[in-house]
């Protein structure tokens, strides 16, 4: 299984930002990674991105719409996604979760649309710090995978992201110990859920991960790639977690 270094760029990024995925493509065409790269920058920028980027990585968008078109005034549905350029993309972030109050079935519904337009729906699941304090992280993950990720779910369709709420843009992350043990926990739910589908399904983990702390991370057992955030708006800071990246 090939690692998955995943950049999101979440709000952030006008067209100067361009010189920022030509950097990242320079450094991927200067050294071949072992692993696979996507950013999602803000879906304003795809199309141009496309042509920035001429197939030296992955592009994605960070939600949309279930629908393919319609009535929906502001949204973007997974087709314009994936005829700006995009091959996958993120739903059920906890930013939309907690800004947005989407709900896990909204989340699946999503999913199910970047499926129908032939995208790789990247799922996020993770606990807030409150759930965590409460010993709840794993029920938390457990009822977000089983409302979020739709039956028909397996590894050419569906990335899992592992985002503990609290850790995301905050500087702190979980210990090496406790994102093993919610990556092997994530894996079995997805077992008990998919059976034989679950095989191969990649499980990110994001949240704070730095070209410092990602070497640690990207080691652990059970972890099929990174979602990076703050650390993605800066291509050398983005190219140095994809050095530490594993050939898996
Ligand atoms: C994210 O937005 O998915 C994320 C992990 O952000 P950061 O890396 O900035 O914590």
């Amino acid at each position: 299984m090939r690692q998955l270094i995943a950049g999101n760029w979440k709000m952030n990024g006008e067209s100067g930002a361009l010189s920022t995925l030509l950097e990242i493509r320079k450094g991927i065409e200067a050294k071949t990674p072992v692993a696979d790269v996507l950013v999602c920058p803000p879906a304003t920028l795809l199309a141009r991105a496309r042509q920035v980027v001429a197939d030296a990585f992955a592009l994605g968008g960070q939600d949309c719409h279930p629908e393919p078109n319609g009535a929906y005034t502001g949204d973007i549905s997974a087709e314009m996604l994936r005829d700006s350029g995009a091959t996958s993309v993120i739903v059920g972030h906890s930013e939309r979760r907690r800004y947005h109050s989407e709900s896990s079935a909204l989340v699946a519904a999503k999913a199910r649309g970047a499926w129908r337009a032939g995208l790789t729906a990247i799922i996020c699941v993770g606990e807030t710090e409150l759930e965590r304090n409460a010993g709840s992280a794993r029920e938390v993950c457990s009822r977000h995978i089983g409302q979020s990720i739709p039956k028909a779910a397996n590894a050419d369709n569906t990335i899992v992201a592992y985002e503990p709420v609290w850790a995301i843009g905050t500087g702190r992350t979980p210990t090496l110990a406790e994102i093993g043990e919610m990556h092997a926990y994530i894996r079995k739910c997805l077992a008990q859920l998919l059976r034989d589908d679950a095989e191969g399904i990649r499980i990110l983990y994001g949240g704070s991960v730095t070209p410092a702390n990602s070497i640690e991370i990207l080691a652990l057992e059970n972890v099929g790639g990174v979602l990076v955030g703050g650390a993605s708006l800066k291509a050398a800071q983005f190219l140095e977690i994809l050095s530490h990246a594993l050939a898996r």
